[in-house]
């Protein structure tokens, strides 16, 4: 899952992107408003937390042209605690949610865990495949009743094989939902997250199977 961080105080964006990527989101960082509007025309993303107040272009213009694209990016906007017409004007342009500085970061990972939720699967809340069962919400996964011990990559690859399971998933797919623009995992690192994977996956009734030059199949073994 992949999320923009707008926010023009250096300190508080370097706070939001550790603790979003110890939870295992994939974070890219914008200082101003015309840097936010050409990412989120390039590239597709799970969630942007936007300030309203940014150098170059106005948070408010971010949304509006983002809405106006027809992007449908969840947006959570960050606000001045008196400024209640930003807060009203924000959500009129079709902000999803507010939150207001100072905010206590974990009410703001609470909020980032709904909206990714309501934007990835409506209000369903798991994925299943057979007996394993994936909670986008909690970040966690199991087989039946029983806790699968998996990192955060290699919860976000099984994430993204769940969300298209019966599809042929790339690996530029899979690098797209765990990495930031900072990053290159190579090929060779998605290979050693699918293999541990599939380690993991042994007892679950499931199995991903590798489709030779296209990419990988997550299905239920009574296929
Ligand atoms: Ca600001």
């Amino acid at each position: 899952m992949r999320i923009l961080i707008v926010e023009d105080d250096p300190a508080l964006a370097d706070g939001l992107l550790r603790s979003l990527e110890q939870l295992g989101y994939a974070v890219d960082c914008a200082g101003n408003g015309e840097q936010a509007n050409t990412m989120l025309k390039d590239a597709v993303y799970d969630l942007a937390i936007l300030d309203l107040g940014l150098p170059k272009l106005d948070g408010t213009e971010v949304l509006r042209r983002l809405r106006q694209r027809g992007g449908r990016t969840p947006v959570l906007i960050l606000t001045a605690r008196d400024a209640v017409e930003d807060r009203v004007q924000g959500l009129d342009l079709g902000a999803d949610d507010y939150l207001t500085k100072p905010f206590n970061l974990v009410e703001l990972e609470a909020r980032v865990r709904a909206l990714i939720r309501r934007g990835q699967l409506g209000s369903n809340a798991s994925l299943n495949c057979g007996r394993l069962v994936f909670d986008p919400s909690g970040r966690r996964a199991s087989c039946g009743d029983v806790p699968l011990e998996l990192s955060s990559r290699e919860l976000g690859v099984l994430e993204v094989l769940m969300l298209r399971q019966g599809k042929v998933v790339n690996k530029e797919q899979i690098m797209e939902a765990l990495c930031n623009w900072d990053e290159d995992l190579g090929d060779n690192a998605i290979e050693v997250y699918i293999h541990r994977l599939r380690k993991k996956l042994e007892s679950s009734g499931t199995r991903i199977r590798t489709i030779r030059g296209l990419g990988y199949l997550l299905e239920t073994n009574e296929n």
